[in-house]
């Protein structure tokens, strides 16, 4: 039975970089050596990476003054780089979410990280609109897809301090204009390669104003000015984006998929509303994600959540357990899953009405 992949992270791939991972497992650019045992030094590494760089600034459209780094930490990481890097003593943090509440948690650790407003109370399922963002602030950080919640900041915020955002859930997903960013960041795993990588796209002219020492591996200026193998990067993880990035210029870039993306998850929220058994928990659409599509059971028909669980398993839908901290179901629609996989799940929800 086809397995259809709706796992929010690490999440589907395209097909085209299992095959192209495959073959560079077996040999890499014409080597005769594994691409796990090649050297990052190596030329034919160091073109990849090159290239994956001006794939990466060519399909997000990235103006010059800015910089893109592959880096090892994941997202986490880079909760405690940003405000290292960029903070003297104020920032401004938007709280929609779990991993919101983490990078402000990581940043209060080195100043004055002020909450400017939250949707906690209401289990994150909406994205705050009214707040004023101190002026005297280094930055402001947002986090534009709430993996876990299923919301998503959809439009590019103009705001008079330099705008930080952690775009891991919906980097390449939607066109976005980086003029508007200081600085985006976020773990590969969501939407471009396999965990192990994480991509920062920094506006140079930010850094270098803060006066604490910086450790040589927290320190963006260090990864710019050794082209991201300071140390040793991950050499696979950037191998497979090189591959994702070359499939998804193929397929005709960031404004193609993102049309494909609202396809997909207009779909799914339709027969979510459609559906008797089941309601959505984002109501504002306009706060919906486009990435990961959450639900649960409708009130009178919440004792049906394990079977449906058990019956969506059955017919091979892998994943859609919602997290474990909000439950009910979460669908993660990320680039490269299919319409067709979309599809076949609403099928089953479908089929599920009808025996219920
Ligand atoms: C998955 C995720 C993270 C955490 O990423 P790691 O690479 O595991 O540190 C952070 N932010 C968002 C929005 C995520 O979806």
């Amino acid at each position: 039975m086809k397995k259809h992949n709706f796992y929010a992270g690490p999440s589907i791939l395209p097909q085209y970089t299992i095959e192209k991972s495959i073959e560079g497992i077996r040999d890499f650019a014409g080597t005769g050596l594994s691409v796990l045992e090649i050297s990052h030094r190596s030329k034919e590494f160091v073109a990849c990476m090159n290239d994956t760089i001006a794939l990466f600034k060519e399909l997000l459209d990235i103006p010059s003054g800015y910089q893109v780094l592959f880096l090892g930490g994941g997202a986490s990481m880079q909760f405690c780089m940003v405000p290292m890097n960029l903070m003297e003593k104020k920032s401004a943090y938007l709280n929609t979410g779990e991993w919101a509440s983490k990078a402000l948690k990581e940043a209060k650790l080195f100043g004055d990280a002020v909450e400017v407003a939250s949707s906690k109370e209401k289990l994150f399922n909406y994205i705050p609109k009214n707040y004023t963002i101190p002026e005297d602030a280094d930055y402001f950080h947002i986090t534009t897809n709430n993996t876990i919640y299923g919301t998503e900041i959809k439009k590019d915020m103009d705001v008079k301090v330099p705008l930080v955002a952690d775009m891991s859930s919906d980097i390449f997903s939607r066109t976005v204009d980086v003029s508007k960013y200081a600085l985006i960041y976020g773990g590969a795993q969501k939407n471009l390669a396999p965990a192990g990588v994480t991509f920062v796209i920094v506006r140079e002219d930010v850094l270098g104003k803060v006066t604490r020492p910086l450790p040589s591996m927290l320190d963006y200026r260090v990864h710019i000015k050794g082209e991201s193998m300071y140390n040793t990067p991950p050499v696979f993880a950037v191998f497979a984006a090189q591959q994702t990035l070359k499939w998804l210029k193929e397929l005709g870039g960031v404004s193609a998929i993102q049309k494909k993306n609202i396809e997909k998850a207009a779909i799914l929220y339709n027969e979510i509303e459609r559906n008797k058994l089941f309601k959505p928990t984002i109501a504002d659409s306009e706060d919906r994600s486009i990435m990961n599509i959450c639900w649960v059971m409708a009130d009178n028909y919440k004792e049906l959540e394990k079977s449906f669980a058990e019956f969506a398993k059955s017919k091979g839908m892998l994943g859609i357990e919602g997290h474990r901290s909000v439950g009910g179901f979460r669908a993660s629609t990320y680039n490269a899953l299919p319409r067709e996989s979309v599809e076949a799940l609403v099928g089953v929800m479908k089929e599920f009405e009808s025996k219920n």
